[in-house]
């Protein structure tokens, strides 16, 4: 078998598998395996497939067939351009979120410097997207558990050494002293009905990230409290939000006295992120 050939064998047995992405999955699938990139992939597509290569997919696929996350396996994960470090215990990168991170960016005034808090940061997606797309940026990722912090810190160290900085805290009760220009935060909100509901591979990835209280509103409620006194007027807090939140959590934000409240869906058109400044 080429290994074009065992390319496109992978890329059937994980469209069986129900994979959302399969030919995409497939050549990173291939990557993992073959521990080639894949511009040497495309170049020795003709060549016969090695043999070992064939045998560990098995195993590999035996994995994804028990539900488990192809992220976890390969052990990072693609988000805005940057290779970041993911596995059991932190919450994997998802492409709906680099709406947000858009978000911020167009809202990031020029000026340089701004200092930017990303509450629930997990692996750092969102921080660290922020950090390589704003240089003059200082960034705090806070984080409550101890897995995820670790691959945040791997992260960090790998990516934005000294721009970014970790913190350990539970945001509920306790926000970083001090005050900065943007809060962003990703943070749990799915409700008590609709964990019942979640895919196999979803249900590796810890509940801690994703659970948000019964109505899921838990952490906006709360943070729209809180994060307002650590703004600079004209200051913009800015969440990911769920699927049916595009009205409860803009109207939180109004309630708390943040202006020019929005909402945006995300590239499939579905509710994704909301924020409001801190009136000047
Ligand atoms: N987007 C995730 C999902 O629906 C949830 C992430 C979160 O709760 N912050 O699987």
């Amino acid at each position: 078998m080429t290994i074009h050939a065992f390319q496109r064998s992978l890329e059937q047995k994980l469209t069986e598998l129900g994979a959302e992405s399969p030919r995409f999955d497939a050549a990173q699938l291939l990557r993992w395996l073959s521990g080639q990139e894949q511009a040497w992939l495309i170049a020795h597509a003709a060549d016969p497939c090695p043999e070992d290569w064939q045998s560990r997919s098995e195993d590999a696929l035996a994995r994804l067939r028990g539900g488990e996350p192809l992220q976890y396996l390969l052990g990072e994960w693609e988000f805005y351009g940057l290779t970041l470090a993911v596995g059991p215990g932190v919450l994997i990168p998802r492409a709906d979120t680099e709406t947000v991170v858009d978000a911020c960016l167009e809202r990031l005034t020029p000026s340089s410097g701004p200092v930017i808090w990303d509450l629930c940061s997990g692996s750092g997606a969102i921080a660290l997207a922020l950090a390589s797309c704003r240089p003059d940026a200082r960034i705090l990722a806070a984080e409550f558990s101890d897995e995820a912090l670790s691959y945040l810190r791997r992260n960090i160290a790998a990516l934005a050494p000294g721009q970014v900085e970790a913190v350990q805290t539970d945001v509920l009760t306790r926000l970083p002293d001090g005050v900065c220009d943007l809060i962003v935060s990703n943070p749990p909100y799915i409700t008590g009905a609709d964990m019942q509901t979640l895919s196999p591979q979803v249900r590796h990835e810890p509940e801690l990230a994703l659970y948000g209280g019964e109505d899921g509103l838990r952490f906006y409620r709360q943070l729209t409290r809180s994060c307002y006194d650590h703004l600079r007027p004209g200051g913009w807090l800015i969440f990911e939000i769920g699927y049916d939140q595009g009205e409860s959590v803009p109207e939180l934000l109004r309630q708390r006295g943040f202006a020019e409240v929005f909402c945006q869906t995300d590239l499939a058109g579905v509710p994704r992120c909301a924020g409001g400044r801190r009136p000047l």
